[in-house]
């Protein structure tokens, strides 16, 4: 066959971003000697060929109208060196070379309501998931609740005025993607699905979603005549995980489907261990459009830590050199029973404690 008649083979999956970085950056790939912080949302990267780099970070809104998108470009065109780059937190960074730019870039961006910030000892825009938006199966609007939060936490964003940095996450279901954080602001149900026999038969794979319960909870089960299934609400944990594979197993509820506010992880090994985030407060109200309640346990969290936390400590190496009982004391968030985790299969996490033995 002849090169011509050949079939272009279908590329698919990110491409490579080398391509797309400033020249600087590519040039001085995996050969940087410094970088320093000239002022919050701005960073200067020192390269050992004497090359440098200036970033300069806003926050977005992460799900972009195209009015908002081509003005960045046009910022970035005419006050940066026309590249930019969004951030795993949806922050925009603009690259230039000429660090004499730098404050003309940040005044364009913000006389056109942009603010600039989120590094260092800020708190960092809060990534969220899909929300009522894109996803087919959430509870609350996470992009929502990131825009109300980050409304109340502007000068923590712009500012360096916590002890270290601070990630906030947001997850509009219980389940799947989205939620560990230094605070993470989750989806807490707290009935079992209610389930619409009736469509069972028609939508649902039923051996996969028998298969899918972490608890066994859900049995095959005869309901009027027709193959259906049954939730034995004992052993169900209120996850959520049936709903996907059976949209008739509707779990989310306005009332029942809460607000539940978690502390203390972190992704990081490079100074420590990964940490896992523990429930602080559980049954907060999914109240939208502003969701008052859950920025109001996240603002008395973050008081907590920038006034008692020691200099570049992160909210999990605070904890934990504090303890929890004295993180309720410091942030006056009540300690329930809610808290104690008492679901059997956590046996073996439990056990993994060195302070817990059975
Ligand atoms: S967290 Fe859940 S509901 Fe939200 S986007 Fe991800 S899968 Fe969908
Ligand atoms: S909500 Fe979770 S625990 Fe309950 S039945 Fe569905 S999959 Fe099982």
């Amino acid at each position: 066959m002849a090169n011509a008649e050949r079939r272009v083979p279908i590329e698919s999956g990110c491409p490579d971003g080398i391509q797309y970085m400033h020249p600087v950056m590519r040039e001085n790939f995996g050969h940087w000697r410094y970088h320093e912080d000239p002022r919050p949302g701005v960073l200067r990267h020192v390269a050992h060929s004497g090359d440098e780099i200036w970033t300069v970070r806003a926050g977005t809104q992460r799900i972009l109208d195209l009015f908002t998108l081509r003005k960045l470009c046009e910022i970035g065109d005419q006050f940066a060196d026309g590249y930019i780059r969004f951030t795993i937190r949806s922050n925009i960074e603009f690259m230039l070379s000429d660090g004499d730019r730098v404050a003309a870039l940040v005044e364009a961006l913000e006389s056109n309501g942009f603010v600039v910030g989120g590094t260092r000892n800020s708190v960092a825009a809060i990534s969220h998931t899909q929300g009522w938006l894109h996803c087919d199966i959430p509870a609350t609007d996470a992009s929502g609740v990131v825009k109300s939060m980050m409304d109340q936490l502007v000068d923590e964003f712009r500012q360096w005025n916590m002890p270290n940095r601070v990630h906030i996450t947001t997850s509009c279901c219980q389940i799947n993607c989205g939620g560990q954080g230094d605070i993470a602001i989750n989806i807490q149900h707290t009935k079992p699905p209610k389930i619409d026999h009736t469509q069972v038969a028609n939508v649902c794979e039923r051996p996969s979603v028998v298969a899918r319960c972490p608890v066994a909870a859900i049995r095959p089960a005869m309901v009027n005549g027709k193959p259906s299934l049954e939730v034995d609400e004992r052993k169900c944990v209120c996850c959520g995980a049936c709903y996907p594979p059976c949209p008739p197993m509707q779990i989310n509820d306005p009332e029942h489907s809460k607000l539940a506010v978690w502390v203390g992880g972190n992704h990081s090994n490079a100074r420590a261990r990964p940490t896992f985030q523990k429930l602080v407060a559980a049954g907060i109200p999914n109240n939208p459009p502003r969701w008052p309640e859950a920025t109001a346990i996240v603002k008395r969290i973050l008081k907590a830590y920038q006034t008692h936390a020691k200099d570049w400590e992160r909210i999990n190496d605070w904890v934990e050199r504090i303890g929890w009982p004295r993180f309720f004391e410091l942030t006056g968030l009540p300690f329930t029973k809610f808290h104690i985790d008492n679901w059997r299969g956590q046996q073996k996490s439990l056990n993994a404690s060195t302070h817990l033995r059975f």
